[in-house]
């Protein structure tokens, strides 16, 4: 490592990705449902707004906490979801993923634990372990739902915070109202903060989506518009949780995001406009498409939401599966880079009917070879 480099920067490792980048990048037209976005593209007045703003000279520094007008939007709507929390406080972060590093920065002491479900998403073991926290997965094998039992057991007197995922990046699973209810009351209990990543709620596609701020009103919720509106590039997300957390990760924005970018917080304000529900039935459809083809073949659990499968490997290691798929032109996503286990792999169905149909095809030559 050169001299200059801070020990921190070890608890990142992107290896596991980049293998597959570097694979990919020799395939002419790839079938690829390794890509973690929506394939439709941003609505129009969404863009419209943000070239609006643009145009009208709207490309200074916002406040710190966001722009006035999208923050009393977003407070609107909370009120309506969570009328009792009186001193729960919003503020809009440097996409979803600005919002994680602010909350582990604001609440991770060094040696502090931090639980989330394994398979987790990527980031979460990284950012806990740059705080010099401790990740302590939990593993949810083989459906993959949250399951409040396993989360008690892991709880010691070290335990900081339960990190929930729920639609769950990389399975597509949804927390049902009774394992969050139960979660929920293990953490006010225990005096464990609870944080909730949110960013995949509007792909939900049985039944309703629920959060387990309504059963516990210290919960921090993070949530943003990358994905439900095809902004990821656009960075806008926000945090909401009690004012007392909330005000001292905004001390932390001033001092490195700084704020979300103008422009596309003025989109983002039209983007609550915005009806998705097309979207959502689309991708519904898909999820079936993909689900039933693929559960001929593998052992997979049915997505509820999210735009993700994660199937287990019809080899003993799924980046080996996924290395194998290349012969097949097909690019998919090893399990290991979202787990303690190599067993499985993901798979996008945010992807053309086509890209998908081919897909699906190759999956069943592989399952089969
Ligand atoms: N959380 C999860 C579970 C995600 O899958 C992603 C994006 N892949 C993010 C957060 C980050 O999203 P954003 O673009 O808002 O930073």
């Amino acid at each position: 490592m050169h001299p200059w480099i801070s020990e921190r920067t070890e608890a990142f490792d992107s290896s596991g990705i980049r293998r597959v980048f570097d694979l990919a990048s020799d395939l002419k037209d790839p079938i690829n449902l390794s890509i973690g976005q929506p394939d439709f593209d941003v609505p129009d007045s969404v863009k419209r707004a943000a070239i609006e703003a643009i145009e009208t000279g709207k490309n200074a520094y916002s406040p710190t906490q966001g722009i006035a007008a999208l923050r009393v939007q977003l407070a609107a709507r909370l009120a309506e979801t969570y009328p009792s929390h009186e001193d729960r406080d919003v503020f809009v972060c440097s996409g979803t993923s600005g919002g994680l590093v602010l909350t582990m920065l604001s609440m991770v002491n060094p040696g502090d634990e931090v639980i989330f479900m394994d398979p987790y998403f990527v980031m979460y073991p990284s950012l806990v372990r740059m705080c010099q926290g401790v990740p302590v997965p939990v593993d949810t094998y083989p459906d993959f739902r949250l399951n409040p039992d396993r989360i008690a057991e892991a709880i010691t007197p070290k335990t900081k915070m339960i990190l929930l995922n729920s639609p769950a990046n990389p399975t597509g699973i949804t927390a049902d109202r009774e394992s969050l209810e139960a979660v929920a009351q293990l953490a006010a209990e225990k005096g464990i903060a609870l944080v909730s990543d949110e960013i995949y709620s509007t792909f939900f596609y049985d039944g309703e989506f629920h959060s387990p701020a309504e059963f516990n009103d210290q919960t921090i919720v993070i949530d943003g518009f990358s994905k439900s509106h095809a902004m990821t590039g656009w960075r806008v997300g926000y945090v909401h949780g009690p004012k007392e957390i909330t005000s001292v990760m905004l001390k932390l924005q001033q001092y490195s995001f700084v704020c979300a970018p103008q422009p596309a917080q003025w989109g983002a304000l039209e983007a609550m406009e915005v009806d998705l529900s097309h979207h959502v039935n689309d991708y519904r459809r898909k999820r079936d498409f993909v689900y039933e083809a693929l559960a001929k073949d593998y052992e997979v659990s049915k997505p509820n939401g999210a735009f993700y499968l994660y199937p287990k490997a019809p080899i003993e290691s799924g980046a080996a599966f996924a290395e194998h798929a290349i012969s097949e032109n097909l690019l998919l996503v090893p399990g290991n880079i979202f787990s303690e286990r190599d067993s499985h792999f993901r798979i996008s169905f945010a992807a053309t009917d086509e890209t998908l149909k081919r897909g699906v095809e190759a999956l069943a030559r592989l399952a089969r070879s």
